[in-house]
């Protein structure tokens, strides 16, 4: 059951990254979306047309049988389209014409569509709003050029022939419901009817890119905090944690400890076993400081086979148990380099720790933790050792 729902949970998460499908896709969801609303003008004119008083008052007949031509005509249109779509997705295409076809008969079927209802009516300035926003923000710039071109042309023309006194202003309407002080009750509510569809729609669409937009900035924010080999935060992100953990350790009165390791004679591992074995040795360290380290310690990775480890709430004599049993995890177990290849790998620890009433500076506790290290490099490696004032 659970399983399920975490499976219908994914399809809907995938289902929202309309950013993310492929031109076919999109091209298929807009088709749906006009076939959809195709089906709607189409029912809703054959009612108002056959069954209401309104018809008979306020339409004309001819151009009421013609809408409802277009209309009908579009449904088998996107019928079509939406079945060529599937075709060509079971047979793993993605041509550019199928989108090009797409977006030169969304404007092409619906502005000829406003014409009939009237230029002046919500559902028209829906359908010019709604073109520009599939065109411009699903797809690439070239297709949302076209879009717009075509939709362009269709309304100049269009609006032009009607101002010019060539065509005539809504002419499904042998009376205009708006015309005088006539305001049919029943033609207010289908301007609700057209156009509540659009507003899901454009409403759905913009959802669906702002989750899109949410997730890729999650992303690319993960990416420049995450190192890549390792996993843990790089050194841009674990410099900055150590800025807010100090800033928090002379707020709240906690010490803090700052330690850097590097790993002994790594370049040894690097040129005898290759640089594969190396990046594994690095991936191993790091799972098993992982492991060592509390759950309120952060690790990351400063850059090579060096690493900033920062203990929360940590006096020395702690901070020295802590390390030493970092120190052992690294070292108690030989590592599976390589598939052949397991070795014994050793680091060195060097730190400080800061008393929250004094009043220092990251920089000043990374190069503490520096001379540190390099001293326990020199008293022999594989070992811990705490900064010391000169
Ligand atoms: P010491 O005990 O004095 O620290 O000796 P060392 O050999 O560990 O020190 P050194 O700084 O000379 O060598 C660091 C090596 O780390 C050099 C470089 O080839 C290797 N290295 C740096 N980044 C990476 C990496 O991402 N992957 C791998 N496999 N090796 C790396
Ligand atoms: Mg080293
Ligand atoms: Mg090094």
């Amino acid at each position: 059951m659970r399983g399920k729902t975490v499976a219908r949970t994914k399809a809907l998460d995938k289902f929202m990254e309309l950013l993310d499908w492929q031109n076919l896709g999109k091209s298929c969801f807009v088709a749906a979306m006009a076939l959809g609303l195709a089906n709607l003008f189409a029912l809703w004119t054959a009612i108002t047309f056959s069954f209401t008083d309104f018809g008979d008052t306020y339409l004309d007949p001819y151009f009421a049988t013609m809408a409802l031509v277009l209309h009908t005509s579009a449904m088998v249109f996107w019928t079509l389209v939406l079945l060529l779509g599937f075709n060509l997705y079971r047979r793993n295409r993605n041509p550019d014409w199928f989108s090009y076809l797409v977006l030169a008969a969304y404007p092409g079927l619906l502005v000829p569509g406003a014409w009939i209802y009237g230029w002046a009516t919500l559902p028209a300035g829906l359908i010019l709003v709604g073109s520009v926003l599939v065109g411009l923000v699903l797809f690439e710039l070239k297709l949302a050029r076209f879009a717009l071109a075509t939709a362009a042309i269709f309304f100049s023309l269009l609006v032009g022939l009607t101002i010019s006194g060539h065509l005539p202003y809504a002419p499904l309407f042998a009376v205009h419901p708006l015309s005088g002080d006539q305001v049919s009750r029943y033609y207010l509510v289908s301007e609700l009817v057209l156009a509540s569809p659009f507003f899901v729609c454009s409403t759905l669409i913009a959802a669906m890119i702002i989750i899109s937009w949410r997730k890729r900035e999650d992303l690319v924010a993960r990416l420049s905090m995450t190192d890549e080999l390792t996993g843990v935060s790089n050194r841009r992100a674990i410099i900055n944690t150590l800025d807010h953990e100090l800033a928090r350790s002379q707020r709240t009165g906690t010490p803090l400890t700052l330690a850097m390791l590097d790993l002994d004679h790594f370049k040894q591992i690097n040129d005898t076993y290759g640089h594969d074995a190396g990046d594994q040795v690095l991936r191993d360290v790091t799972q098993r400081l992982e492991g060592a380290l509390r759950q309120t310690d952060f690790i990351g990775r400063l850059g090579g086979e060096e690493f900033l480890l920062i203990l929360i709430g940590t006096s020395p004599d702690t901070a020295t148990r802590a390390l030493e049993r970092c120190r052992r995890a690294v070292s108690a177990t030989p590592i599976q380099a390589t598939r052949d290849v397991s070795l014994t790998v050793t680091a060195s620890f060097g730190y400080c720790t800061v008393q929250p009433t004094a009043e220092e500076d990251a920089h000043t506790l990374l190069v503490r933790a520096d001379e540190a290290l390099y001293a326990g490099k020199a008293a022999g490696r594989d070992c811990v050792s705490e900064w010391q004032p000169a």
